[in-house]
């Protein structure tokens, strides 16, 4: 048996679909057999070349598959058996340094992951962009028989990225119960993510600001429940920043979740968060260049600025827990994603990256 995996060959080069052997499940790890695994953001900067990583590998860490191989035993430790479907986690903490033993094991200094294996030693396929895929069991998230594991992998990771930022900033003191507007800044994957769950924490308004580049995307975030949508292009990017500052009295919003990754979105977020207002920054992923911006207004307005750039396992699960608890979402989720096989990997990332899907997906 063999099965395809799109071999990342380095920046701005095509991906190479190869055949590999299919093996037997190492112990400690699970055989999937891909259901679908999406295109990242990240992995968007690695074919720029904003983020490196070696070539040729196996990249992705969105994959979705279900268990097709796997020691029956070693599976029952950790609640899997032969047939579920999951998300397989790559993320692979040391458990040892500050961040570990502090229970921040998302931002761990020394984080490992389970899609770096090589393409030339058995079992090869590793990463997301497989049509198998190898993955420890402690890794491996089950996703319930209520939720179609398509429609998980529609956000295994922007969903659990958003899961983070918000769990960070209840870390650090957060109520939400406080927030009563909000503002998503971005439309991609996590923006979209982020405007339902927002909602879902029974905040009043949720606001999104998009580029203006995609009417899809604007369409879709009012459809998952955004209460108005800002368009940059449309409206300019003062117009949009004075009717949010405008926002409680005049005060501003209360939180803003900067999904756009656009440097220039961070001015714009400063100058319409009230006094004390709460930032959620985990869509600055890559380095996009530098923005002037005033720090006297972060001690002016006694801002609460949150980074976040991981997730771990914990995110993960309660992301598969807000799917089984909003079944209402399911089939706008479904609809949302774009789908390709393996072979047309190219065709996916050329579309992906213009921007023209929402979601790009790969699929059997
Ligand atoms: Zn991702
Ligand atoms: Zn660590």
């Amino acid at each position: 048996m063999k099965a395809k995996a799109a071999v990342f060959m380095g920046p701005n080069k095509d991906f190479e679909v190869r055949e590999f052997p299919v093996v037997s499940a190492p112990s400690g790890y699970a055989r999937m057999d891909l259901i679908a695994s999406g295109i990242c953001g990240t992995d968007i900067h690695f074919h720029n070349g904003k983020l490196s990583v070696e070539p040729p590998t196996v990249i992705g860490h969105e994959f979705v598959g279900r268990i097709e191989d796997v020691n029956p035993d070693e599976a029952a430790a950790y609640g899997l058996k032969l047939g579920d479907a999951v998300i397989a986690d790559i993320a692979v903490p040391c458990g040892e340094c500050l961040l570990c033993r502090t229970g921040d094991d998302a931002n761990c200094v020394a984080m490992k992951v389970t899609n770096g294996g090589s393409i030339d030693e058995s079992p090869y396929l590793w990463g997301g962009y497989v049509e198998k895929n190898f993955t420890p069991l402690a890794n491996l998230i089950r996703i319930p028989e209520s939720v179609d594991p398509a429609v998980a992998a529609t956000f295994a990771c922007p969903g659990p990225t958003a899961f983070h930022a918000v769990r960070l900033a209840k870390r650090g003191g957060v109520d939400f119960s406080e927030v009563r507007v909000a503002v998503v800044q971005g439309l991609g994957p996590v923006g979209i993510f982020g405007v339902m769950y927002l909602k879902s924490l029974g905040i009043e308004k949720v606001y999104a600001i998009s580029s203006g580049k995609n009417a899809k995307r604007e369409a879709l975030a009012l459809e998952l429940g955004a209460d108005r949508v800002f368009s940059l292009a449309k409206e300019g990017e003062e117009a949009v920043t004075a009717a949010l500052a405008a926002e409680n009295g005049g005060l501003g919003v209360d939180l803003c979740f900067e999904a756009s990754g656009a440097p220039r979105a961070i001015v714009q977020g400063m100058d319409i968060l009230r006094n004390r207002g709460i930032y959620l920054v985990p869509g600055q992923y890559s380095a996009s260049g530098g923005v002037e911006i005033q720090p006297q207004i972060i001690t002016f307005k006694a801002l609460r600025i949150f980074g976040s750039s991981q997730y771990s396992i914990p995110d993960v699960k309660d992301y598969v827990a807000f799917l089984e608890a909003h079944p209402e979402l399911h089939s706008k989720i479904e609809k949302l994603a774009n789908k390709y096989r393996i072979d047309d990997i190219n065709a996916a990332f050329a579309d992906a990256k213009s921007g023209s899907n929402i979601k790009t997906m790969l699929v059997k």
